[in-house]
């Protein structure tokens, strides 16, 4: 049997930092990955066989907890007839209905692979929709990492953003506008100045990237009004949040309508999907019907269709959410509970199965917020927990998800654990 450690210096000899995807690395907490050996409701264990409690759940998709024997039987009984086919399915439609049954916003739907190819495509179809080229996004929200995508803001306001990847060349971001999130008198402003250039405005409704952080009551209706009056659409970066924090999203429980919204994440339970839909005139600008250029060879994928559909039906029970929430606000209220005892600067927040906590006095309200809270404690705090086999995200710009499995006993084991982790830290 392999350790994490050897397994993680194997791993660094074929794959770039050993891992396929960066924040698996552990580069911000330190310390070296897990390598994760099999994973079954609320738990995985690890190359050594330890067992840790998990609060990523594959940073969102494994919403029923991991290998639920519903959509494992779904996946197998979809694989024996064919994993790839190129032409279309019936179940793609079956999936694309349930979809747009759930989402108030939603009038037609495409399939992809990821939320990265969502996001992008959504943005080609607001370009190629409106003939207008630029595009607004805010300061802490991940929509995947196509070009114009990887921004940060320049250094006054309203310019246009800086490239945050190597290998992203300048003018490719030349049409990215970054607002601070919450922000609503710079979207205003931008409105004011590049109005008839905004193809769109992008936003995670409720914005899981850098930590959880919740819009502030108006915002998302502001970006609404401003998007209508200018003729600019409005995109909902769902990926994250889309049957995560409600039945019907963020737009859900705000009522706030996009144009346009991306999904990933959940809606595969865990198979590699995206999509990306929304009003129906606008989606009539896609190829094969319109101008504007989007494919995909797995794009609706039997096998990740089929986990897709078992678990958006499971997700549809009664109550599904209600027990979900009030997990999850268990959860956050006994970890704020315990460090407070023990006298530690410390908040939380929730939205279904989703989840931030903060080593700040005060729930953040942007990028800069959750800059601004004590991140080092944060890194004391993962590795205690994680000692303690519990599993947060290696990150204090991560959210976290709890699923359906995360029952009493499994809550009651973190809040244990980190009540003696906090006493070490106070
Ligand atoms: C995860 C995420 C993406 C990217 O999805 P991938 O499937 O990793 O490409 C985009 N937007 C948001 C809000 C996300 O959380």
């Amino acid at each position: 049997m392999s350790t994490n450690a050897e397994l993680f210096e194997r791993a660094c000899r074929s794959i770039p930092g050993g891992v396929n995807s960066p924040v698996r690395a552990f580069r911000s907490v330190g310390g070296t990955p897990r390598f994760v050996a099999r994973a079954q409701g609320p738990y995985f264990w690890d190359a050594e066989d330890k067992r840790y409690i998990d609060y990523i759940g594959s940073w969102g998709p494994a919403i029923l907890g991991h290998a639920h024997p519903a959509v494992v039987k779904a996946v197998q009984d979809a694989a024996v007839h064919g994993l790839s086919y190129g032409a279309p399915t019936e179940a793609e439609i079956e999936i694309a209905e349930l979809l747009i049954e759930r989402l108030p916003s939603m009038e037609q739907v495409r399939l992809v692979s990821s939320g990265t190819e969502a996001t992008m495509s959504a943005i080609r179809l607001a370009r190629g929709a409106t003939g207008r080229n630029k595009i607004v996004k805010f300061e802490g929200c991940y929509h995947g990492h196509a070009d114009s995508l990887l921004v940060k803001a320049g250094s006054g306001l309203l310019t246009f953003g800086n490239p945050t990847s190597a290998g992203v060349p300048a003018e490719f971001v030349s049409h990215t506008i970054v607002l601070d999130y919450n922000d609503s008198n710079a979207v205003r402003e931008a409105f004011n100045t590049h109005g008839k250039d905004i193809a769109c405005v992008i936003v995670e409704p409720m914005a899981g990237n850098m930590n959880l952080v919740k819009p502030v009551p108006g915002f998302l209706e502001t970006l609404r009004e401003l998007c209508t009056k200018h003729g600019a659409v409005l995109v909902f970066d769902e990926v994250m949040t889309g049957f995560r924090v409600g039945p019907r999203g963020v737009q859900g429980i705000t009522g706030v309508t996009p144009d346009l919204t991306t999904l990933a994440k959940v809606i595969g339970g865990g198979m590699p999907i995206g999509a990306f839909g929304g009003r129906a005139d606008i989606m009539a600008n896609i190829a094969p019907l319109g101008g504007v250029y989007q494919a995909g060879t797995l794009s609706g994928n039997p096998v990740a269709v089929a986990a897709g559909i078992k678990t958006l039906e499971l997700l549809g029970e009664p109550g599904f959410y209600d027990k979900l929430g009030a997990q999850t606000r268990k959860l956050t209220e006994g970890l704020t509970e315990r460090a407070k005892h023990h006298g530690i600067a410390f908040s939380a927040d929730s939205e279904g199965g989703m989840f931030g906590i903060y080593f700040a006095a005060n729930v953040p309200k942007s990028l800069n917020d959750v800059s601004a809270s004590d991140i080092d404690r944060f890194k004391k705090f993962f590795h205690g927990m994680l000692d303690h086999g519990v599993y947060f995200a290696p990150s204090a710009y991560e959210a976290g998800f709890v699923s359906a499995m995360h029952d009493d006993s499994v809550i009651d084991a973190t809040i244990i654990a980190a009540d003696s982790v906090f006493k070490s830290l106070a």
